[in-house]
């Protein structure tokens, strides 16, 4: 699931759930590391623009 879809009230700056995801919601739209779409999560431990879970776990997957 996009993380947009599943914090739709995110603010940016702030961990949605802290510990839960580790990704951060940014003022500015970036290519997602894996598939592409603009997207605002940032993954603090990746150090990559993701936007779900489910390319986060690609991404682990080829990396
Ligand atoms: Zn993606």
């Amino acid at each position: 699931m996009k993380f947009d879809a599943k914090f739709p009230d995110a603010h940016p700056g702030i961990p949605p759930i802290p510990n839960v995801v580790k990704s951060l919601y940014e003022h500015q739209e970036r290519p997602c590391r894996v598939c592409e779409e603009p997207t605002r999560w940032f993954h603090r431990e990746l150090i990559i623009h993701v936007c779900s879970e489910e390319c986060i776990n690609k991404f682990l997957q080829q990396n």
